[in-house]
C-alpha cells in the first residue's frame, strides 16, 4: 500500500533542502554557561539564551538537587487536581513581588503560557492585534483564540493606532500583544507609547518579555521598567532564558490570575511544573536580586561588540548580525564553528525572508576576550 505520509513529509524536505531551509537537531552537550561540545569539539557558545549562565550555577543547581530528593521528580497531575505544590504559590509571590503585580501564574512553558493566556481572555467577536516580529507563541494562541488576528508593523505606534481605529469599532473586546524584548532583534518595544494607544482604545495590552527578565531594567526585572508609565495588563515570560531553567509565568491583578487558574486551558489541562524547577527559579531570583552586576553584564558585553562593529547600541543580550539569504547565514555560521565559535545562523520562518541572520546572544559569562575573539570573527562577514 501507498505510504502518502510519508511521501508527504520526505517531498516536504526534498523542497525545504533545495532553498537551504531543512533544519536538522545537532546533539549539542553544554559543559556550562559559555561552552558547549558539538561534533567533538569545544565551542564557545553564543546561542544560548542563558544570560546570566544560572542554568550552571551551584545554588541553582543545588536548589533543584535537594527539590528532587524532597519531592520527586513530577508534579504528578494538573495544578487543580493534585499538582499544586507550594513551591509554585512561593515561585508566584516572588515574580509578582518583581513585577509589581498583585499575583502571577506559573506555566509549563512559554509556548503554553501564550497559547494559554490569549484564548482566555479573548474570542470569536473580539480583536488581537499583534507585533509582526512578535514571537510565534502569540500568533499561535491568537490564532487559537478564533480572535480576528491583525498585525501591527513592527515597533511602529502610528500604525498599531491605525489598525486599533480601523478595527477596533467593530469588535467586542480588544489585546495588543507584543514582544516586551525581540527575541531574534533584540531591540525593545516602546511600551510607553504602546500603552497609551492601547488606552486610548480600551485595549488591553500583554508584553512577553521572554528576553528582558533577568536582563534588562537595573533589577532585572525586565522591560516594563524600562518604561516607568506604561501599563502592561498582562505581563508574561519565561523561566527557559535568564531564569535558566524551563516553565514561564505571567503577572497581573488578582481576579486576572484567579480566572486563569481556572479556566486557562493550559493549565487546566496540562500537568504541574516539575518542583524542582520552581525551585531552581526561585534559587536564581535569589541570585539576581543579589548580583546587579551580573544583571549589568549581558547588555555590557553585547554592546561592547555593537560599538566595535559600529551597529546601533546593543538594548539587550540579544544582536542580529542580518546577512540576508538563508545560504549566508549557514556559511558565516559554519565559518565561526571553524573559529571555535557557535552562532546560531536563522533563516525562514523565524524571521523574514531574506533576513537570515546570525543571532548573537551574550552571557554574563562570557570574557571580554571571548567577546573580542567573536568580533573579530564577524567582522569580515559584517563588511561584505
Ligand atoms: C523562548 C520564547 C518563548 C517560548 O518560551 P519557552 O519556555 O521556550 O516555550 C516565548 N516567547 C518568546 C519571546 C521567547 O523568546
Amino acid at each position: 500500500m501507498k505510504d502518502t505520509l510519508t511521501e508527504f513529509a520526505q517531498g516536504k524536505i526534498d523542497q525545504l533542502s533545495a532553498v537551504s531551509l531543512m533544519r536538522t537537531l545537532k546533539p549539542t552537550h553544554r559543559l556550562d554557561g559559555v561552552f558547549v561540545e558539538r561534533g567533538g569539539r569545544r565551542l564557545i557558545s553564543f546561542s544560548c539564551n542563558d544570560y546570566l549562565a544560572l542554568s550552571h550555577h551551584p545554588q541553582v543547581k543545588a536548589a533543584a538537587q535537594a527539590a528532587i530528593d524532597e519531592h520527586g521528580t513530577g508534579a504528578g497531575a494538573s495544578r487543580l487536581i493534585t499538582g499544586d505544590h507550594p513551591l509554585f504559590s512561593e515561585l508566584e509571590a516572588r515574580l509578582a513581588a518583581l513585577k509589581g503585580t498583585e499575583a502571577a501564574c506559573i506555566f509549563g512553558s512559554g509556548y503554553l503560557a501564550n497559547a494559554g493566556i490569549i484564548p482566555t481572555f479573548v474570542g470569536s467577536e473580539d480583536l488581537v492585534i499583534v507585533d509582526e516580529l512578535a514571537h510565534a507563541c502569540i500568533w499561535s494562541g491568537s490564532k487559537l483564540s478564533g480572535a480576528k488576528v491583525v498585525a501591527f508593523r513592527h515597533n511602529d505606534v502610528e500604525d498599531l493606532a491605525a489598525k486599533l481605529a480601523e478595527h477596533r469599532g467593530s469588535a467586542g473586546k480588544a489585546l495588543v500583544a507584543t514582544d516586551g524584548v525581540f527575541s531574534m532583534d533584540g531591540d525593545l518595544a516602546p511600551l510607553d507609547a504602546i500603552s497609551r494607544v492601547c488606552r486610548a482604545h480600551e485595549a488591553w495590552l500583554l508584553v512577553d518579555d521572554a528576553h528582558g527578565l533577568g536582563v534588562v531594567g537595573d533589577d532585572g526585572s525586565g522591560s516594563a521598567r524600562m518604561f516607568p508609565d506604561a501599563r502592561v495588563d498582562l505581563q508574561m515570560g519565561t523561566l527557559s532564558k535568564a531564569i535558566g531553567g524551563y516553565g514561564a509565568y505571567v503577572c497581573a491583578t488578582q481576579p486576572v490570575i484567579d480566572f486563569l487558574k481556572t479556566r486557562c486551558r493550559t493549565v487546566v489541562y496540562s500537568t504541574g511544573l516539575p518542583p524542582a524547577n520552581a525551585a531552581a527559579a526561585i534559587a536564581a531570583l535569589d541570585v539576581i536580586a543579589r548580583e546587579p552586576e551580573r544583571v549589568a553584564a549581558p547588555i555590557a558585553r553585547a554592546r561592547r561588540l555593537t560599538t566595535a562593529l559600529n551597529l546601533p547600541p546593543a538594548e539587550s543580550a540579544v544582536v542580529p548580525i542580518v546577512l540576508g539569504e538563508a545560504e549566508t547565514a549557514l556559511a558565516a555560521a559554519r565559518d565561526l564553528e571553524d573559529k571555535g565559535l557557535l552562532a546560531a545562523p536563522i533563516r525562514p520562518p523565524t524571521v523574514p525572508a531574506g533576513t537570515a541572520r546570525l543571532r548573537l546572544a551574550f552571557s554574563a559569562a562570557h570574557t571580554e576576550a571571548q567577546v573580542d575573539q567573536l568580533i573579530e570573527a564577524v567582522r569580515p562577514w559584517r563588511a561584505r
